[in-house]
């Protein structure tokens, strides 16, 4: 799952960052309003939270242009206290949710649970081709009901292969799907941590069939028969 994050305020973006990491979110974090909609027109998220004051272009004016631009990624306002507009502001213009300003983490994960568990959103709950299973909400990766410690990076791997079943997925749509938007990311370090996650969802199963087939040249793919 990969979560944008817009907020200016540099110190509480990157703890937001490292809270979503640390729940193997992968996570972009932007600090204007600009780059922000230019992310989120350019590139594909799970998630966006943005804040509703922002330099360049505020929240709200992001939030009217996505919804706009038809794309109809779940959405979580951040407002600061007191700004009671702002949070029916953000609501008409689009917003899923909101949050105001100082919030817990707890809550911030309860709303980002909620939000992602929409049923038009489909494909968060649990994923599961053949024996294996992955739930994104409790990060739990079972074969054969053997449960299999991933990082986080091999958990969004799979993550996003599982998602897209039957997809031949190129390196290029992986490198974008699984990794931060500024990351400097080549083609080999792909194949690098899919040999790792072989080695955890394939190895110790020699009985089984592999799981991720190699297609030559191009990508992989996760065939679910
Ligand atoms: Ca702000």
């Amino acid at each position: 799952m990969k979560i944008l994050v817009v907020e200016d305020e540099i110190k509480l973006a990157e703890a937001i960052k490292r809270a979503l990491e640390l729940h193997k979110y992968v996570v972009d974090v932007v600090y204007d309003g600009e780059k922000g909609l230019d992310l989120v027109i350019g590139e594909k998220y799970d998630l966006i939270i943005l804040d509703s004051m922002l330099p360049k272009m505020d929240g709200i004016e992001i939030c009217k242009e996505i919804r706009k631009a038809g794309i109809g990624t779940p959405l979580l306002m951040l407002t600061a206290r007191g700004q009671i507009d702002d949070k029916v502001n953000g609501l008409d213009a689009g917003a899923d949710d909101y949050m105001v300003k100082p919030f817990s983490f707890e809550e911030l994960f309860a709303r980002i649970r909620a939000l992602v568990r929409r049923p038009e959103k489909t494909n968060d709950t649990l994923l599961k081709i053949k024996d294996l299973s992955l739930d994104p909400i409790s990060f739990q990766v079972k074969r054969s009901d053997k449960t299999i410690y991933l990082s986080t990076r091999e958990f969004s791997l799979l993550e996003y292969l599982m998602k897209n079943k039957n997809k031949i997925l190129s390196k290029e749509q992986i490198v974008n799907n699984v990794w931060s938007y500024d990351a400097d990311i080549l083609f080999s370090t792909v194949e690098v941590h899919i040999k790792h996650l072989r080695d955890k969802i394939e190895a110790p199963f020699p009985d089984k069939d592999p799981v991720i087939k190699t297609v030559h040249g191009f990508g992989y793919t996760i065939e679910e028969n």
